[in-house]
């Protein structure tokens, strides 16, 4: 079962928009200057059940207050042993809450992710990767805590990206 450090119901800093936003537990990156150390641990905060899961997907879909997307950092919701869960849970979104868009933090970049890894790359919208070094670190950056952390573009959102935040290395993959 996976873990996590909380859930934001309505997050409006986490991404573009209003968001759900789930922070997930385990990272094996250990970066200095980590912003919350407290979610390296896999065994730490609670588990992430399958209420929870019926409470993120109505939250999402509630037109009460509308949610543009979801939210996954953490920790790192690509950590290997959160990874069969989180795949089951954006797929689960694509399927259930459509016209809502899915960002994910990690700490791997891009071209170091495992087959099992980019399999979610299918199924999610936005990318944001690499660990955070502190030398890097601007606190100018939307959605990023360091410069050498890029945006990826992986499919064309209804939203237009900021072109600052679109570093020369980054990609736009449209569908
Ligand atoms: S990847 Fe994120 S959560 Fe993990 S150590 Fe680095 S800053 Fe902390």
């Amino acid at each position: 079962m996976m873990r996590i450090h909380g859930y934001y119901d309505i997050d409006v800093v986490n991404g573009p928009g209003t968001r759900c936003t789930l922070f997930v537990a385990g990272c094996e990156h250990r970066c200095r200057g980590c912003y919350n150390p407290r979610t390296w641990r896999l065994d730490a905060g609670t588990p992430f059940t399958l209420q929870m899961e019926e409470q993120l997907i109505a939250d999402l879909n509630d037109t009460r207050v509308p949610r543009q997307g979801l939210s996954l950092s953490g920790g790192d919701p690509l950590h290997p042993h959160n990874v069969p869960h989180i795949r089951r849970l954006v797929r689960r979104v694509r399927r259930d809450c459509p016209g809502k868009d899915i960002w994910l933090w990690t700490g791997y970049e891009l071209a170091e992710l495992s087959a099992a890894q980019r399999v979610i790359l299918d199924a999610i919208d936005v990318l944001v990767d690499g660990r955070f070094v502190e030398a890097e670190k601007d606190a100018k950056l939307q959605w990023r805590g360091s410069r050498n952390q890029t945006i990826w573009w992986l499919r064309l959102l209804p939203l237009t990206p900021p072109a600052e935040d679109i570093t020369p290395s980054g990609l736009r993959f449209s569908d």
